[in-house]
C-alpha cells in the first residue's frame, strides 16, 4: 500500500518536470542533430508519441512531431518550453516513426522532411465537413494506442541515444506471385478476403494512378460490402486526412495507394500487397527522400508482423533473387496471348513505308470492324523525339539544357527536362536551310498517322506528359472501358490497363528500348515486353522490330522466363553489381563551373581516400550534363554488401547542400 502510494507520488511530481523530444518538421542538415528537446510545461499531462505540436526552433516556430520523453535531460542546458498541441490526437504512432527513421537513415535523409513530406498536413481552422466526418470515428483508438509518455522503456532509450534505431530485418518469407494480371488478381482477391476474415487491413499498393482507377474498380466489384479508402496525393487535404484516420482507427478495411501510402499507420493491417513490383514509379527518384516504397514495405511488414506479397508478370532481377532463398523456382508455366514478332526490315523491302506493318494494319482493320479496341505502344513523348537538318547535320538543343528538343504535333518544340517550349524554326538556325525536319517516332506521331489511316476511328492519346495530370488519366481509361475510344496510343504509363472489349496490343518502335548500355537497361527493356507480352486478356498482340534476332525478344517468345534471370545474376555477380553490391548516386549541382569541378573531384579523393574497400566511380559527366542553368557532376559508390560504416556515414552527413544522395538509384 505505502509503496503504491510513493510511486504514484513520483510519477505525479515527474510528471510536471518532463522533458519532451521532437523532431521539427522541416529539413534539418544531417550533421545536425535531428531530434530536440523541450520542457513540457503544463502540456505534460496530454502529451502522446506522434502528435503534432508546435514549439519554438532558433529564431522561429515550428511545428514537429513528439518522439519521445524522459524525466531527465542534461543540466547546464536551458530548455525551451513547447509551445502547444496542435492534435490531441497522434499522427504516428511508435512503429511508423521507427519507419521514419529507417528511411531518414538508410536513404540519408533528414528525418523532419521524411515526415513532413510522408504524413497528412492538418487543417489550420476547423473544417466543417472535415470534422463531422472525423466525428464518426473512434479517434480514441489512436490515443490508447500511445502509451503514456516517460513511463515507456522505450522512449527513454530513445531520448539516452536520440537513437536511431537500428532497422528491423526484414523477414525472409517474401511471397512473390510471377503470373498474367488476371491471374495475380485470382490470388490477390483470396488473400484480401483472408484478412477480411480475420477482421485485418489490407494496403494494397499500385504504382500509377490510372491503376489506383482501375483497381478501385476491381475491389468494388469483387468487394462490394466494403468501402474502398483511397491513400494518395492528388487528393484534397481533408480527404487525405479522413483516410490516414480511417487507417488508424481500423475505421475502414480496404486501403488502395500509390507509393506514398506506404507510411500510413494502420490499427490492424494484415497484409500488404504490391502490385507490377517492377514498376520504377515506386522509388521516389526526384526529390528527397529518395525512398523506394519496396524497401520500406518490408520494414514496414517486419514492423507490423505482417504479410507482404509482391506480384508482376516479370519481377525486378533484385526480387527474382530475394525470392529465390524462400522458393527455389519461383517461376510458374503461364497462358499468354498470341505474340507476334513482325520484322520491319521485312516491310519495307516488300515496299511498306509506313510505320504500321501490313500485319498489324490488318489486325486494326479487324479489331475496328468487330467494334473491339486496340492499344498502341510508343515508347516515346512528342511527334518526333529530335529535329535535324540535313544539310548541314545540326540538331535543335535546349539552349539551357543542351539536350535535343521534341517537337510536337503542333510544330512546337519542347524540352523533357525543362519546361521549355517555343515554336519549330521553319530554317535551320545554323545554315539557314529549309531542310530541317523531325526524326524519331513519338506518341503524337502515331496518332496523327492512325488519325489518318482510319478515319473513323475514335483515337485518344495517353502518354506519361497527359498521365500525370490524374483527372486527364482517370478520363481516359473510363472512355477506355466504356467504349467511347476505339485505339489507344500510349507510352508505358498506358500499358496495365485492362478493358473488356481491348483486344489487341501493338509495340510500334521496340527497338528504342532494347540494345542500350548500362547494366539495368535490358531488365527495363525486359518488364516492358512483358508488360505487353505478358497478359493473357487479348486475341492478339503484336511486336514491330528490326532486330528480331535480339537476345531479350528471343528470351521473350522462348517462354523460359528464368534464362533471362539466370544470365542476368550471373553478370551482376561478376561485374559486382546489385544485387550482389549496393549502388549510392551522389549528385552535385552547381551554376558555377569552376567550382562544381573543384567540389565534386574534392569528394571522390576523400571517399577513395577513406573507403578502401569500395569502389568510387568519378567524378562523370552525366546527360544531360546541364539541367535548367545548373551544371551538374556524379559520383558512384560500389559498396560491398554489408560494409556501409563510419566513414561512409561521417563524409556523407557533412555533405553540402548543392549534393543529393541517391541510395539504390534507378537512373
Ligand atoms: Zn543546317
Ligand atoms: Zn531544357
Amino acid at each position: 500500500m505505502q509503496d503504491n502510494f510513493l510511486t504514484l507520488w513520483t510519477f505525479n511530481f515527474i510528471d510536471s518536470l518532463m522533458y519532451v523530444n521532437v523532431i521539427p518538421l522541416t529539413r534539418i542538415p544531417l550533421s545536425k542533430p535531428q531530434i530536440y528537446t523541450y520542457e513540457s510545461g503544463d502540456l505534460a499531462s496530454d502529451l502522446k508519441i506522434g502528435q503534432v505540436v508546435e514549439a519554438p526552433l532558433y529564431n522561429r516556430s515550428t511545428l514537429g512531431i513528439v518522439f519521445g520523453t524522459a524525466k531527465t535531460a542534461p543540466a547546464n542546458i536551458k530548455y525551451k518550453p513547447l509551445t502547444k498541441i496542435i492534435d490531441p490526437y497522434p499522427i504516428v504512432g511508435e512503429r511508423d516513426l521507427r519507419l521514419a527513421q529507417f528511411i531518414s537513415d538508410y536513404y540519408y535523409s533528414s528525418l523532419g522532411l521524411v515526415l513532413k513530406q510522408l504524413t497528412p498536413e492538418l487543417p489550420r481552422k476547423k473544417m466543417k465537413k472535415l470534422t463531422e466526418n472525423l466525428a464518426k470515428l473512434n479517434l480514441s483508438v489512436i490515443a490508447r494506442s500511445s502509451e503514456p509518455l516517460g513511463t515507456t522503456k522505450q522512449s527513454r532509450e530513445n531520448y539516452e541515444s536520440h537513437g536511431i534505431a537500428s532497422s528491423q530485418t526484414p523477414r525472409n518469407d517474401l511471397d512473390l506471385i510471377i503470373n498474367s494480371p488476371a491471374e495475380r488478381q485470382k490470388q490477390y482477391r483470396e488473400l484480401i478476403a483472408q484478412n477480411l476474415q480475420a477482421k485485418k487491413q489490407i494496403l494494397f499498393l499500385v504504382p500509377e494512378i490510372i491503376l489506383l482507377t482501375q483497381t478501385e474498380n476491381w475491389l468494388k466489384q469483387n468487394f462490394p460490402s466494403q468501402p474502398i479508402t483511397l491513400l494518395h496525393a492528388d487528393a484534397s487535404m481533408a480527404a487525405q486526412l479522413l483516410a490516414w484516420r480511417q487507417a488508424q482507427t481500423g475505421g475502414a478495411k480496404i486501403f488502395l495507394g500509390t507509393r506514398r501510402a506506404i507510411f500510413t499507420p494502420f490499427y490492424n493491417l494484415g497484409q500488404i500487397i504490391i502490385d507490377e513490383e517492377q514498376n520504377q514509379s515506386y522509388k521516389q527518384w526526384d526529390m528527397n527522400p529518395r525512398y523506394d516504397a519496396r524497401v520500406v514495405a518490408e520494414q514496414k511488414a517486419a514492423l507490423y508482423d505482417c504479410n507482404l506479397t509482391v506480384g508482376s508478370s516479370a519481377p525486378r532481377v533484385d526480387t527474382y533473387f530475394k525470392s529465390l532463398a524462400a522458393r527455389p523456382s519461383p517461376l510458374v508455366p503461364r497462358r499468354s496471348s498470341p505474340v507476334s514478332i513482325i520484322d520491319m526490315r521485312a516491310e519495307l523491302r516488300g515496299g511498306n513505308y509506313s510505320i504500321f506493318s501490313d500485319a498489324l494494319q490488318k489486325s486494326l482493320a479487324e479489331t475496328l470492324q468487330e467494334k473491339k479496341q486496340a492499344l498502341i505502344f510508343v515508347n516515346r513523348r512528342g511527334e518526333s523525339t529530335f529535329v535535324m537538318c540535313r544539310d548541314c547535320g545540326a540538331i535543335l538543343r535546349c539552349p539551357r539544357c543542351k539536350t535535343p528538343l521534341m517537337e510536337h504535333a503542333a510544330k512546337t518544340l519542347s524540352c523533357v527536362h525543362c519546361s521549355i517550349k517555343m515554336v519549330s524554326p521553319v530554317v535551320c538556325p545554323a545554315c539557314r536551310s529549309p531542310r530541317i525536319k523531325g526524326f524519331g517516332i513519338g506518341v503524337e506521331r502515331v496518332e496523327m498517322e492512325l488519325k489518318k489511316m482510319f478515319g473513323d476511328a475514335r483515337v485518344a492519346r495517353l502518354d506519361s506528359g497527359s498521365a500525370t495530370r490524374a483527372k486527364n488519366t482517370q478520363a481516359r481509361y473510363w472512355e477506355l472501358v466504356n467504349g467511347q475510344i476505339d485505339i489507344l496510343v500510349g507510352t508505358q504509363a498506358a500499358l496495365p490497363i485492362t478493358a473488356p472489349n481491348l483486344e489487341l496490343i501493338a509495340a510500334i518502335n521496340i527497338d528504342s528500348i532494347l540494345n542500350f548500355p548500362g547494366w539495368q537497361t535490358d531488365e527495363r527493356a525486359w518488364h516492358i515486353l512483358w508488360q505487353i507480352a505478358g497478359r493473357d486478356d487479348l486475341k492478339e498482340i503484336i511486336i514491330q522490330t528490326y532486330n528480331p534476332d535480339n537476345k531479350l525478344l528471343q528470351k521473350l517468345i522462348s517462354g523460359k522466363q528464368s534464362d533471362f534471370y539466370e544470365q542476368e545474376l550471373n553478370q551482376r555477380k561478376a561485374f559486382g553489381y546489385p544485387p550482389f553490391a549496393q549502388l549510392i548516386k551522389l549528385t552535385c549541382k552547381s551554376d558555377d563551373y569552376d567550382y562544381l569541378t573543384r567540389e565534386s573531384l574534392k569528394i571522390a579523393d576523400k571517399l577513395k581516400q577513406e573507403l578502401s574497400c569500395s569502389k568510387i566511380i568519378g567524378p562523370l559527366k552525366p546527360t544531360p550534363e546541364k539541367i535548367r542553368d545548373f551544371w551538374q557532376r556524379e559520383i558512384i559508390v560500389k559498396l560491398e554488401l554489408n560494409s556501409k560504416n563510419d566513414k561512409l556515414e561521417s563524409i556523407l552527413r557533412d555533405l553540402t547542400n548543392e549534393w543529393n544522395i541517391d541510395v539504390d538509384p534507378i537512373t
